[in-house]
């Protein structure tokens, strides 16, 4: 990635969405982690469609750990891969009441310890509550930043490697959170708005959509 170009992205994505936040739906730090750990292979919205439904009701470590595993199963079972999820929710749970006394701890590694929390997982959560400067790279934005002229990477894991390394508070602008609107809504995979978008000059994707 070109670091001197950051400040420029993220200016002009803040331009495109001022009040960008995630789309996931949650009420205190805890319910956010969930839904995160819930979303891995699901869309932001099959997961709201299930949360709308529990977390009024499920707010606390405590809350989810009264429910036996089978049970959390069949809440989230329209989810991809529910039944490690659940398994996994559950383990969240535990560990958080028993090491963390019900909070959630704010640190990579930490947050890494806890079951299906990847360093992807741990840095959404972070630039989210905390507009710490990370991105969560997926495969959506690995795809967004090789079309712009920002990096040439085979694999997010590179592109991650690539660009964690030059994210600061200041240069950062809530990036994570614009990033995410821009590949859902601007930069789609299969018909990206290019005609009107900041970068089309600088663009270096080939198969631009003029129409
Ligand atoms: S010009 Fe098109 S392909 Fe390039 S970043 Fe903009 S929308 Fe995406």
């Amino acid at each position: 990635m070109l670091k001197k170009d950051i400040p420029f992205f993220a200016q002009k994505l803040n331009e495109m969405f001022p009040d960008a936040k995630t789309e996931l739906m949650y009420n205190n730090e805890f319910q956010l982690l969930i839904a995160i750990l819930m979303s891995a292979q699901a869309t932001d919205k099959q997961v709201n469609k299930v949360n709308r439904n529990f977390f009024e009701f499920l707010k606390t470590p405590e809350d989810w750990m009264k429910l036996w595993i089978k049970e959390i199963t069949m809440f989230i079972d329209s989810i991809s891969f529910f039944n490690n999820k659940a398994k996994n929710i559950y383990n969240t749970c535990k560990i958080l009441k028993e090491k963390y006394n019900s909070k959630i701890p704010k640190t990579i590694p930490e947050l890494t310890e806890l079951p299906w929390v990847w360093i992807k997982t741990a840095k959404v959560f972070l630039a989210v509550i905390e507009d710490a400067p990370y991105i969560g790279v997926d495969t959506h934005v690995h795809r967004v930043l090789n079309r712009l002229w920002l990096v040439k990477t085979k694999s997010p894991n590179e592109t991650d490697k690539k660009i964690s390394k030059w994210f600061t508070k200041e240069n950062h602008g809530m990036l994570h959170n614009t990033l995410v609107l821009f590949w859902r809504y601007h930069c789609t995979a299969r018909k990206p708005k290019c005609r009107e978008c900041p970068f089309l000059e600088k663009c270096s994707y080939k198969e631009k959509n003029l129409d």
